[in-house]
């Protein structure tokens, strides 16, 4: 299942460390301060370095994407974009850091895709994207895309947002990007508005669009509650994605997961902490799966990743809640998100 001859694409968080405090992103709890059991941190160049990539014969894409902070926090970007110039790189970022001098540099790479997260025009992008710049944004994308870089634009939609779909269409096309997509949030968990809070003040409200029908909807779940019991209740058996494609996720502290869903489990409040008890009953020990302990090849051949996580998709010990919620065949994020994206 897992081997490094097979692998197509790794997928790393090269950081949880971020400039930006979008409300709804796990690194932040719902009052807007830092997950308590977060410790940011950027991934060990050396970890990367020691990666056998001449071992990996099929390895095609690196994904430089993350949780909980922005790729282009780590300090030694350049030296790891470099350490991989024969792959293509794929990245999604804020975009609000760094100056145009460097994103004229990048967009010399032929490898380099960039997305850039923009979620709306002007003041409406900073709603969501809190603490960036969008002015800064486009004089970035312009400099990358000037200097023939690949660019895709993802906007999220929201209510406050939705009026400029047609205009952000017109301006992708007039700067360059190659692409414009528009996906909805999947966060909105127990109702269709969003209390913003910055340490622990209340700011505003984000609301779901109006096109957007949200997974507790689909699932005829009440306001107020949690899709849980209807994603459980319906489930049906786990088609783990990821590991048909070939592709892993490496976390900023160097631990190994089958996707970036499981890796999300990383850091977060109570319920968070009893994904993580959970996972370590089929991992064992989180040792088992860190890079800092072991080789990617050793961890690939260890009953770990041999055994026990295959077997947990199919319930034994148990399947992880993360892959019931992503990934049952019935009601599964996964599968429902299909339709989410571009629906906008
Ligand atoms: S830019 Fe990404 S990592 Fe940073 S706060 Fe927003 S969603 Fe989270
Ligand atoms: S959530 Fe679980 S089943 Fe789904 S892709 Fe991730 S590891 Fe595989």
């Amino acid at each position: 299942m897992y081997s490094l001859d097979t692998l197509t694409e790794i997928n790393f968080e090269l950081s949880s460390f971020c400039n930006a405090k979008c409300p709804q992103c796990h690194r932040y709890d719902i009052f807007g301060n830092l997950q308590k059991n977060l410790t940011p941190a950027h991934l060990s160049i050396n970890i990367i370095k020691n990666l056998p990539l001449k071992k990996m014969v099929n390895l095609k894409t690196i994904s430089l994407c993350g949780n909980f902070g922005d790729p282009l926090m780590h300090p030694e970007l350049d030296q790891i974009l470099d350490f991989f110039s024969t792959k293509e790189i794929k990245i999604s970022t804020n975009a609000s850091l760094r100056n145009k001098e460097w994103w004229e540099k990048i967009g010399k790479n032929k490898n380099i895709q960039i997305t850039f997260c923009i979620d709306g025009i002007g003041e409406e992008h900073e709603l969501y994207r809190r603490k960036t710049s969008y002015d800064k944004i486009i004089d970035n994308a312009k400099a990358f895309i000037q200097a023939g870089g690949t660019a895709h634009w993802q906007f999220i939609v929201f209510k406050h947002n939705e009026h400029q779909i047609d205009e952000a269409k017109k301006l992708s096309i007039s700067l360059g990007f190659d692409k414009i997509f528009f996906i909805f949030s999947d966060r909105f968990d127990t109702s269709n508005t969003w209390k913003v809070f910055d340490n622990n003040q209340y700011l505003y409200d984000l609301n779901v669009a109006t096109n957007q029908t949200t997974l507790r909807e689909s699932l005829d779940s009440p306001i107020g509650e949690k899709s849980w019991k209807n994603i459980y209740k319906n489930k049906g058996e786990i088609s783990c994605f990821w590991s048909q494609k070939k592709k892993i996720y490496i976390h900023s502290d160097g631990t190994v997961y089958p996707c970036c869903m499981l890796g999300s489990i990383q850091a977060g409040q109570s319920d968070k902490n009893i994904e993580k008890l959970l996972y370590k009953r089929i991992i064992k020990e989180y040792k088992n799966i860190d890079l800092n302990f072991k080789s990617l090849e050793k961890i690939f051949k260890s009953k770990t990743f041999k055994k026990n996580i295959p077997e947990s998709f199919t319930g034994n010990p148990l399947s992880h809640p993360v892959c019931i919620e992503w990934c049952n065949k019935n009601t599964g994020k996964y599968i429902k998100e299909l339709n989410y994206v571009n629906k906008a």
